[in-house]
C-alpha cells in the first residue's frame, strides 16, 4: 500500500491528520470523486475502505465474489466437487482480508517514524503482518494441506487484485490532489 493509503487508512475518518509538508484535505467525498471513474468494484472498495461507506459493503461482497467465480471459470480452476462451495468463502475471506486494516505494529500504519522518516518496520508501507495460511484455511472450510497444495496460489492471485486496486485508487486520489 502507498504512503498516502497507509495515512488513510491509519486515520480513518480524521483526513486532515495527513503529514506535514502540504498534503490537502482528503474527504470521503474526495475519495468519491476521484474514484467515480474506475469499475464498480474498485470504487466500491474505495468507498468502503478510504472514505468510511458501510452501506457499499453488501453490493461490494456480492460483486466481488462473482469476480472470484469468473476469474475460477476463467483459470479453469480444478475443483472437486465437495470443495465447489470453498469458490465463495475464498472470495470472502480475501475481501475481509482486503478490508482489514493491517497496521505496522512500529508506525502505527503511518509508514514513516516520528521525525517523517520512512519506517524500517515495513518499508514506508504501513503493512503489518498478512493473515497466516492455517488462518485463510479455516475461513474457506479447508485443511492446511489442502490449503497449501491447491487454494494458496488463488488466494494470493486474488488478494494480489486488491494490492493493484489500492494502486489505481491512488493514483485517482493523487490525480485529483495535485491537478489543476
Ligand atoms: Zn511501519
Amino acid at each position: 500500500m502507498s504512503e498516502l493509503l497507509a495515512m488513510l487508512n491509519a486515520k480513518p475518518g480524521n483526513y486532515q491528520a495527513m503529514p506535514a509538508g502540504g498534503v490537502p484535505d482528503i474527504t470521503p467525498e474526495m475519495v468519491s470523486a476521484a474514484c467515480c471513474g474506475l469499475t464498480r468494484h474498485v470504487y466500491l472498495y474505495a468507498l468502503y475502505k478510504f472514505a468510511g461507506q458501510e452501506d457499499v459493503l453488501r453490493e461490494l461482497w456480492a460483486l466481488n465474489r462473482a469476480a472470484v467465480k469468473r476469474r475460477a471459470i476463467l483459470q479453469k480452476w480444478n475443483i472437486q466437487l465437495q470443495h465447489l462451495c470453498c469458490v465463495g468463502d475464498l472470495a470472502d475471506s480475501v475481501l475481509a482480508e482486503a478490508l482489514t486494516e493491517n497496521r505496522c505494529l512500529l508506525c502505527k500504519g503511518a509508514g514513516v517514524n516520528d521525525r517523517m522518516k520512512r519506517c524500517p518496520a515495513c518499508q514506508g508501507s504501513g503493512n503489518g503482518k498478512r493473515w497466516s495460511a492455517r488462518k485463510r484455511a479455516r475461513n474457506i472450510g479447508i485443511s492446511h494441506t489442502t490449503f497449501r497444495n491447491t487454494w494458496a496460489v488463488r488466494y494470493a492471485d486474488c488478494f494480489r487484485e486488491f494490492g493493484y486496486f489500492d494502486k489505481i485508487i491512488d493514483q485517482e486520489i493523487r490525480y485529483q490532489l495535485f491537478s489543476g
